[in-house]
């Protein structure tokens, strides 16, 4: 996953990013069209809502072109209905009642959402949906969910609350039901199928089921820290494919290293090192049988401190080696002993290729 929303690649960097993950075997890009930071990605019906930086539909045809040839599967997100900055700075009446007099500023990460009680928020969204449905090839189209800020934005305000005592709702988190139906419905319209971040009732463990029931089309995807078990547990009975991105395994926006870091766009993020990364096992120890509904596994490169391509692929490599292997090879036939021979020939490949990567130092001898 690339996210061009919080720092932008331009198209020939993107182009550069699939080349060098289809030499490991990767063939879906999942692309972060949206966020607090940006909009990345022009609407013809909707004008007013991409970013100066955004890609054309004519750009988009053009990724995904490339990345067909290269039998890469381009995956669009748009995130909502949390992580809508830069909707809201274009729309700011989709905010939420009590926030309409506190305009947002897009860049800044604030936790604002769009309002689920207010019908404009579905017609632009379901514009949005219908372009993006027309554009991308791929069968799958994710629509984020995640951290959704609910107790700043719907809880608060008049409107949603009124929505849920119509429902007769008494948590307000379960607006999500009636915001993903309409949502959803658009994305099934669009002859798609739907994609969501997987969240559960609580943001670290013990979790014991989804934030919202989640219908059984919706493929999901597991990455908080501690929550996979869970996910995998409940995704498998009920009948929702997952996608497997843990956090403590797959965010390639970690450090790969203490200390190895630039000073800027670090939140306090956790250390995820390569042979962490190599000891993912995408079933999790599960029986065969319980592991069946599982896609695959991606790895997820959130862009806050990800100024261009060069630093995309440092954080990128060779932890990508080690999930590629986790991707393909059988548990039983994995070794660490093994993978570490047979990485640097590959770190010498790309560095000769004019990929920028970290050398693990740490294993050199
Ligand atoms: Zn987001
Ligand atoms: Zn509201």
């Amino acid at each position: 996953m690339l996210d061009p929303a919080r720092n932008f690649h331009p198209v020939a960097d993107v182009k550069f990013y699939i080349d060098q993950m289809v030499r490991y075997k990767y063939n879906v890009l999942q692309i972060h069209l949206t966020d607090d930071q940006g909009w990345r990605m022009e609407i013809k019906s909707q004008p007013k809502l991409a970013s100066k930086q955004h890609y054309t539909q004519d750009d988009i045809r053009d990724i995904i072109a490339y990345a067909e040839e290269r039998h890469v599967d381009v995956v669009p997100e748009v995130d909502v209905p949390g992580h809508t900055v830069a909707i809201l700075a274009a729309y700011p009446e989709l905010a939420c009642k009590h926030l309409h007099d506190s305009p947002v500023k897009v860049d800044e990460t604030t936790n604002r959402m769009v309002c689920a009680a207010n019908e404009k928020t579905y017609t632009i969204l379901k514009d949005v949906v219908r372009e993006v449905c027309a554009l991308f090839k791929s069968p799958y189209f994710h629509l984020g969910g995640d951290e959704a800020a609910v107790p700043a934005n719907w809880a608060k305000c008049p409107d949603c609350n009124e929505m849920m005592k119509q429902k007769g709702y008494t948590k307000a988190t379960q607006l999500m039901i009636p915001f993903f139906n309409n949502v959803l419905s658009f994305v099934r319209e669009g002859g798609k199928k739907p994609i969501l971040w997987c969240e559960l009732d609580n943001v670290y463990p013990p979790a014991n089921d989804y934030l919202f029931p989640y219908p059984k089309d919706v493929t999901l995807v597991t990455w908080r820290n501690g929550l996979t078990p869970t996910c995998q547990k409940l995704t498998q009975q009920n009948g929702n494919p997952l996608i497997m991105a843990p956090g403590e395994y797959a965010y390639f926006d970690y450090l790969q290293w203490k200390g190895d870091f630039p000073e800027f766009g670090n939140w306090g993020m956790p250390t995820t090192s390569l042979q962490k990364t190599y000891e993912l096992d995408p079933g999790y120890g599960r029986p065969a049988a319980e592991q069946a509904h599982i896609l695959g596994v991606m790895g997820t490169l959130w862009g806050e401190a990800i100024r261009d391509i060069n630093r995309a692929t440092y954080m990128t490599y060779p932890r990508a080696f080690a999930l590629a292997e986790a991707a393909w090879t059988q548990m039983e036939h994995r070794s660490w002993e093994s993978f570490k021979e047979r990485i640097y020939p590959n770190i010498t490949l790309l560095m000769k290729s004019g990929v920028s990567v970290r050398v693990p130092f740490e294993i050199a001898r």
